[in-house]
């Protein structure tokens, strides 16, 4: 592992606190060091209050920071002096330490002090980083961890065996360090949990770390403990599930066994759940492994994760076989913890299974790719450790603890109502522009995971949407059956399943009497307008049909369909053949919970097809200025592309939950449709 600190970035960082600042982001992107949210840092500041008094000021990262991204503001001033003076205390709750820590803080509206403050304001050093390293804990987490510990650290470091963070953890090592730190001392190893490291300044400290934890990677690699090499894995992930490959019957069975699996765990859950699929190498080759069932078993490589992963994974496919185990290990384990608990739901985070690989669970994407994130490092941490001599994780008691820690209790209670549609997945087609793309906001605002399919390779980087774990572009042509097939199998993959479908994608050629037009672009405009329309629905039906709220489909049609108009015979005629088929639709898919409701929308000005020049044209041969054409309507209102998508999301939103194969307008009232 190398140190990543370079005097040009330093120079940019000013004082104690940005030195601080810039240590704690070069931890945060190294993920073999901390994931998500893991680990904390801390400088110790002598200023001056408001009554010029000096003080020591603790400055401790914040609940909720991430490493990586962390900026001064998100460091907690805490009074050291206070805090050492609960390390003394022989008993405190983790509530009343966090109350004890927030009334002690210099700003007001600081974070909340990372539950580890007590920790870092009762060791000496000026600067303290603390890690979750993948290396340290491999190490740990084995039979015989602690001596290997001792014999690659010797004195540097002082050992402290498992205990739970918060009070205990920091009152047992205000105890330990006092016996055990020598001169030689630089760093503090938590059995099953991490590594401490401290200095002078924040590079003494930052790169002790990267010294402890490359004496760690070497004793690894020197017992032979290192990850399996890719050549140990190749052949074994060709398999798809059942052993069928891929084509149209291997894509078809793949994704409505996902589709399945996201239905069972989303009624374990109590409500809609994401699932991410990793079907690569690695996680495949982890699945097949012959003890898959029982390393991965035994729990998470530190107990922070246990919030993310649950204490185990399901191995398999039997969800009803996950909860009732889980039930059992709640009720185990919660008549012996200090306060009563409240049963969290029994679904599982991370599934792992030979023919679908690695598969994560979250009520949001994010929450689903940080689970796969830490999972992954979770199945390297597990083969190293099983090449060193066995993996351990902690006793299931620990972990429970940990998972029913008061302060995630306390969490959970203070969460709100989710948005409504936390846990869906909804795909818009023709998404780049106009009404597809305004649903696209439409969905992503109440909740939703939303698949964005277009031909334009624009969809792959709209403004706002690009990194998010909850938007996925794909370059599609909808009338190519093959490509659909495909971006499904990519949207399964993604997020699980599919709940909702906006049927958007259309083309508008130009105005042409019957006379003179041509059969092709007659067959171009049903291809596109209707044609691959079936395709959307016969395909998405499986999925539908397992939504876990049932499925729903909003097809964008036209005022045309209602009160046509000259020149446009095949565009009206495409879509009016649409609404009939979405509502034979309706009338063969209300059997499986499925909506279908059709809008007309009419005059939307602000998508592709208009530009100034044609919207002036069209103006002026009406005889009207652009203001007051946009508005010709009944209720002399603009109609755009974003009210047609709130419409569009809303069908989707209990609102209309007793709706289907209705057809309405979104046109400000149109004299020949009333
Ligand atoms: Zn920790």
């Amino acid at each position: 592992m190398k140190s990543l600190w370079t005097d040009e970035e330093a120079a940019a960082w000013r004082g104690d606190l940005g030195l601080r600042v810039y240590t704690s982001r070069l931890l945060g992107r190294d993920k073999s060091l901390v994931l998500h949210g893991g680990g904390n840092t801390s400088v110790k500041v002598r200023e001056p209050n408001l009554f010029g008094d000096e003080e020591e000021i603790l400055y401790v990262k914040g609940s909720g920071w991430d490493l990586e991204k962390i900026e001064e503001a998100g460091f907690a001033p805490v009074r050291r002096g206070h805090l050492v003076r609960l390390a003394g205390l022989d008993e405190l709750s983790d509530p009343r330490m966090v109350n004890e820590m927030v009334t002690h803080m210099k700003r007001s509206s600081a974070p909340t002090p990372s539950v580890e403050a007590i920790l870092h304001a009762i060791l000496p050093h000026k600067f303290v980083d603390h890690t979750h390293a993948d290396a340290v804990v491999a190490v740990t987490n084995t039979p015989g961890g602690e001596e290997r510990i001792r014999r690659i650290y010797g004195d540097a470091v002082v050992v402290i065996p498992y205990i739970m963070p918060g009070f205990d953890l920091a009152r047992l090592c205000a105890r330990l360090f006092t016996e055990q730190a020598g001169p030689r001392t630089i760093g503090m190893v938590l059995m099953n949990h991490g590594i401490f490291s401290f200095g002078e300044t924040a590079r003494e400290s930052y790169e002790r770390m990267i010294q402890l934890v490359t004496l760690a990677e070497e004793y690894l690699t020197a017992e032979g403990a290192v990850p399996p090499l890719p050549g140990e894995r190749e052949g074994v992930w060709e398999r798809g599930p059942g052993g069928e490959g891929s084509g149209e019957a291997g894509s078809s069975l793949l994704i409505s066994t996902i589709a399945t699996l996201r239905r069972d765990v989303s009624r374990a859950a109590g409500a809609p759940m994401i699932l991410l699929s990793r079907r690569d190498a690695r996680s495949l080759a982890f699945a097949r492994r012959e003890d898959a069932a029982t390393i991965s078993q035994q729990g998470p490589a530190t107990p922070d994760h246990v919030i993310r992963t649950k204490r185990v994974p399901l191995f398999g496919r039997d969800v009803a076989a996950y909860v009732r185990a889980y039930g059992e290990y709640f009720e185990n384990h919660a008549p012996h913890a200090r306060s009563p608990k409240t049963m969290l739901d029994p679904a599982p985070r991370v599934i792992l299974d030979p023919d679908l690989g690695l598969i994560t669970v979250g009520r949001r994407a994010t929450d689903a790719a940080i689970s796969a994130e830490i999972y992954e490092h979770t199945m390297d941490i597990i083969e190293r450790a099983e090449r060193l001599g066995g993996w351990r994780a902690l006793p299931e008691r620990d972990l429970f603890d940990m998972e029913y820690w008061d302060l995630e209790q306390a969490k959970l209670k203070k969460a709100g109502d989710p948005p409504v549609f936390a846990g869906e997945v909804a795909l818009v087609t023709g998404a780049a522009s106009g009404i597809g793309r305004a649903s696209v906001d439409s969905l992503l605002a109440r909740g939703a995971a939303v698949v964005g399919l277009d031909r334009d390779p624009a969809i792959l980087a709209l403004s706002g949407l690009s990194g998010r774990a909850d938007f996925l572009g794909i370059v599609c042509d909808v009338t190519d059956e093959e490509a659909v097939r495909r971006a499904l199998v990519e949207a399964v993959d993604a997020f699980g399943g599919l709940d909702m479908l906006i049927l958007n994608a259309g083309i508008f050629p130009p105005g042409r009497p019957l006379g003179e037009l041509p059969m092709e672009e007659w067959r171009r405009v049903f291809a596109v307008n209707l044609d691959a329309n079936l395709s959307f629905l016969r395909e998405s039906h499986p999925l539908l049909a397992l939504a876990p709220n049932g499925g729903r489909v909003v097809v964008v049609g036209s005022k045309n369909v209602p009160a046509p108009g000259p020149g446009a015979a095949a565009y009206s005629a495409s879509k009016a053949a649409l609404s009939q088929l979405a509502r034979v639709a309706a009338l063969e898919w209300g059997k499986d919970g499925i909506r279908i409701n059709v809008l007309h929308p009419n005059a939307v000005f602000d998508t592709g097809v208009w530009t100034d020049e044609v919207l002036a044209a069209r103006a002026a041969a009406y005889g009207l200025d652009v203001e007051s054409y946009k508005k010709n309507n009944v209720l002399r209102v603009e109609v755009t592309s974003r009210h047609v998508a709130e419409l569009a999301a809303e069908l989707c939103g209990p609102l209309f939950a007793r709706t289907t194969g209705a057809q309405i307008p979104v046109d400000g009232g149109n004299e020949r449709v009333i």
